[in-house]
């Protein structure tokens, strides 16, 4: 199954890049974050496992990642497009073996500029829907526009939580940028630039793949 990867620091855009390449390409997005705080929201046994992990800004063990990716597949899918999948080395050694990498992404970002847009971001308290209040705001203020939800600040962008973030970030997740640029996929995005010219900067990367 052939798949795409977004990765960067928190803030970087990804899942709104991930998001749009998946329409363009119709193939399944996923994204890890949002399928757990599904099961916290739902209180599933995994949500219960999870939930405090994840409000600490910590990363989730590798086995139970691997538990989400594989019964978050549909059989249906063309392609999948992996949104916050791989964040180690040990999850990166798992995508290469089960899923045939065509191309990754690393959206760069400077570390004051995704704080900055981090702390714009609300979810609905009741579906998930994520929003940003510069880039993606709601029709009206704190009120989800699909289920009229409260909008709310995550647990993990919080201050504290954001901080354990990023050092899980520069602890775990950059050293992929080696992994994939190793066997010649990687891609580096200028993230700073505005939602339309990253989605144009990686259609552009791809073009050659899918002609
Ligand atoms: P995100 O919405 O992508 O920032 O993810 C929110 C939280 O879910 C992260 O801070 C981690 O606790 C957990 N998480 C998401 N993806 C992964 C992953 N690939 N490995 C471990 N934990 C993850």
């Amino acid at each position: 199954m052939q798949c795409f990867v977004f990765f960067g620091i928190q803030g970087s855009g990804k899942g709104t890049q991930a998001e749009l390449l998946s329409e363009n390409l119709n193939y399944q997005h996923i994204n890890i974050g949002d399928l757990f705080r599904e099961q916290v929201l739902r209180q599933t046994d995994l949500g219960l496992q999870v939930q405090d992990i994840i409000s600490r800004g910590e990363l989730v063990p590798d086995s139970l990642v691997f538990e989400i990716v594989d019964s978050s597949l549909l059989p249906e899918r063309q392609g999948i497009v992996f949104d916050g999948f791989p964040r180690t080395l040990v999850q990166a050694e798992y995508l290469v073996e089960h899923f045939q990498v065509r191309q990754v992404f690393f959206l760069e970002l400077a570390e004051a500029v995704a704080i900055r847009r981090i702390s714009s971001r609300r979810i609905c308290n009741s579906c998930g829907e994520n929003y940003n209040l510069e880039s993606d705001p709601p029709r009206q203020d704190d009120v989800c526009d699909k289920c009229g939800g409260e909008l709310v600040i995550r647990n993990d962008d919080k201050p504290e939580a954001i901080s354990r973030r990023l050092t899980e970030f520069y602890e775990q997740t950059l050293a992929l940028k080696e992994f994939f640029a190793s066997r010649d996929l990687l891609s580096e995005i200028d993230a700073s630039q505005d939602v339309e010219e990253v989605a144009a900067a990686i259609r552009k990367a791809i073009g050659s793949l899918l002609n």
